[in-house]
């Protein structure tokens, strides 16, 4: 048997062009990148992967954050990648600097301490500024005040499975606030006193607890929250977090009075900096406890690689129809691993197979 094949050339198409750019995608949300400008072929790796698992078909915009002005390269490179209109924004200084109350020396003494511990980016103080303008700023970002939901991407990180619906409209037809693809044990050495800070601040605020919150993923052993209940322990943060690295959210949440009265009463104590809290475990901590469990949906439908971790779907049909290909074995399957946090999930609030389309 012969093949016969018509070649169809398509039209070149100007993929630095931007302005001929539209969002197909309904949703008022946009893809979402903090980078640096030497981070360009790790930026543009993500880009490529989100784009042709997801975003190829349609075109949400991408909006990417700098501390610093981009590079023209690095302008010019991810708009060519990028199959939606593109942003690019400057951080206001205020948002990336310390703040004029903060005791400097105490904050140095407490980083040298940290290196001399082997803490990873112990002694970072550009980390810091991520960690806190990732909880406390990102969404207050002018370039995002059109948008309802964002997609967190990273530089270099993988997926291996097709995403054939929009995610943005799944969380908005099932009412959900926070998507997350991972979870994991935070290091305590970094948050020594985030959990204390975070129950005094629930003290002050009884009203804002949730009820049906997420107590019992937070707290080994702790019985699933009753209605009425306006508290939680001092102590027994087991350091479970959604790893922030990955988030599908509502912005509505970091915009509410009850994060923002939360983030600022964190902020207050220095914690950014005289510790090293970190985005994940403070998202983590809000969205457990200030939303009922049902507005958190674990993606288990999408596959995902940050360093040093990779998870995939478990189930057959995603392999047998050619929607994913995972490159580790299911033994190496983060969800399960000694490290993940996921089964915990599962078991406080149940597990979904089920596939979104
Ligand atoms: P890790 O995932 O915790 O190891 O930290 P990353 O190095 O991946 O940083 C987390 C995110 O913040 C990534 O999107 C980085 O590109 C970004 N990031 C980290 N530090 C800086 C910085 O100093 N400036 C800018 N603009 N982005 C940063
Ligand atoms: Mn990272």
């Amino acid at each position: 048997k012969t093949w016969s094949y018509e070649i169809v050339k398509p039209e070149p198409t100007n993929h630095r062009d931007n302005t001929q750019k539209q969002t197909l995608g309904k949703e008022k949300a946009a893809l979402v990148m903090l980078a640096r400008n030497k981070e360009l072929g790790d930026a543009l790796h993500s880009i490529r992967a989100v784009e042709d698992r997801f975003n190829r078909n349609y075109h949400y915009p991408w909006v990417f954050m700098n501390d610093e002005p981009f590079t023209e390269e690095f302008m010019e490179l991810t708009s060519g990648l990028a199959s939606g209109p593109v942003e690019y924004a400057q951080i206001p200084k205020e948002h990336w600097s310390v703040p004029d109350w903060l005791d400097v020396p105490k904050a140095q003494k407490s980083m040298e301490d940290m290196v001399a511990k082997g803490i990873i980016y112990g002694g970072s103080v550009s980390y810091r500024h991520m960690c806190r303008f990732n909880s406390a700023f990102f969404f207050r970002q002018e370039v995002l005040a059109k948008y309802d939901w964002y997609w967190r991407v990273e530089p270099s990180v993988d997926f291996y499975c097709d995403i054939d619906y929009d995610p943005f409209a799944f969380m908005r037809e099932n009412k959900k606030t926070y998507g997350f693809v991972m979870s994991l044990y935070e290091y305590e050495a970094t948050i020594p006193t985030l959990w204390k800070a975070t129950a005094d601040f629930i003290k002050d605020h009884p009203d804002y607890l949730a009820s049906n919150n997420s107590l019992d993923f937070l707290i080994d052993g702790q019985a699933p929250s009753a209605e009425g209940d306006k508290s939680i322990p001092e102590k027994g943060y087991n350091l479970c977090h959604f790893w922030s690295n990955f988030e599908i959210a509502d912005l509505n949440f970091w915009r509410s009075k009850t994060y923002l009265d939360y983030v600022d009463h964190l902020d207050s104590l220095g914690g950014f900096f005289y510790e090293r809290w970190g985005d994940a475990p403070v998202h983590s901590l809000a969205v457990s406890l200030f939303l009922p469990k049902d507005k958190v949906h674990h993606f288990n439908d999408i596959s995902y690689r940050h360093a040093p971790y990779t998870r995939c779907p478990q189930d057959e049909e995603s392999y047998a129809n050619g929607r994913c290909v995972c490159p580790i074995p299911k033994t190496q399957n983060f969800d399960t691993d000694g490290y993940s946090c996921l089964p915990k999930w599962w078991a406080v609030a149940g597990k979904e197979d089920r596939r979104y389309n």
